[in-house]
């Protein structure tokens, strides 16, 4: 099964992608968490990447589609997988398609998280990450079981730089700009669904679960 999780920042993709991959058994591939990891580390990427992630801007094309078309061929990923925060842009959607047919192979779902901007800005400003294992959660609507740890790994929780509210007005536009046209790419394609991303976690997966079957 090969998904796609769409939709605003902070709509729930990788709260939902997570799920998603533990009921299914694939791998969850968020391009966020690799930047993330390689700014961690101090790679050649993550110095790139940082540049643009700190301004709220995506890291370019270039530097995007390779590095997960090269994830997507591993072999934990033969039955599929959930893609989290990738594509984001219509060169990205068309690298991936391409590459997916190549191989004679599609994407099966593309999932569009749908919440509006006004609840967006409140529910980024709860967000704690966990840099070390990619967990999140919310100070309000998912809180650990401990505050500032992380359930699964015991790491410090921290609040993203990017989830600032003056980056998240940004993060907003460039969605709105760059990201969502790929709704009308992948219902030309057949492959769209929908859910309602207000409701709470639990329910929104339910919905996503009746999806996928
Ligand atoms: P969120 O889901 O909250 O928007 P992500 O972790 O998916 O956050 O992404 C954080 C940042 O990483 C983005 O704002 C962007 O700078 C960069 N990024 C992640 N995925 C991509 C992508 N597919 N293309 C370009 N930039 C990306
Ligand atoms: P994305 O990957 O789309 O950027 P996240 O999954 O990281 O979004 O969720 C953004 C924030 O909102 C996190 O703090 C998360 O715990 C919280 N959250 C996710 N889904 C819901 C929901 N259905 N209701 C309330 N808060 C949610
Ligand atoms: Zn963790």
């Amino acid at each position: 099964m090969k998904i796609i999780m769409l939709g605003a920042p902070g709509a729930g993709k990788g709260t939902q992608a997570k799920q998603i991959a533990e009921k299914y058994s694939v791998p969850h591939i968020s391009t966020g968490d690799i930047f993330r990891a390689n700014i961690k580390n101090g790679t050649e990427l993550g110095k790139k990447a940082k540049a643009y992630m700190d301004q709220g801007l995506l890291v370019p094309d270039e530097l995007t589609c390779d590095l997960v078309v090269d994830r997507i061929s591993q072999a934990d990923a033969v039955n599929g997988y959930v893609l989290d925060g990738f594509p984001r842009t219509i060169p990205q959607a068309e690298a991936l398609t391409s590459a997916l047919a190549s191989r004679g192979e599609k994407i099966d779902f593309a999932i569009d998280v749908e919440v509006p901007d006004e609840n967006i800005i409140s529910r980024m400003s709860g967000r704690r990450a966990c840099l070390s294992c990619g967990a999140t959660y919310h100070v309000e609507f998912n809180p650990p079981a401990k505050e500032g740890i992380c359930d699964v790994c015991g790491s410090r929780l921290v609040l993203r730089d990017d989830d600032k509210p003056e980056t998240v007005q940004k993060r907003l536009d460039v969605y709105h700009a760059q990201t969502q046209p790929l709704i009308d790419y992948y219902k030309d394609a057949g492959v769209l669904r929908t859910v309602d991303g207000t409701q709470d976690i639990q329910k929104v997966f339910q919905d996503i679960a009746e999806i996928l079957g």
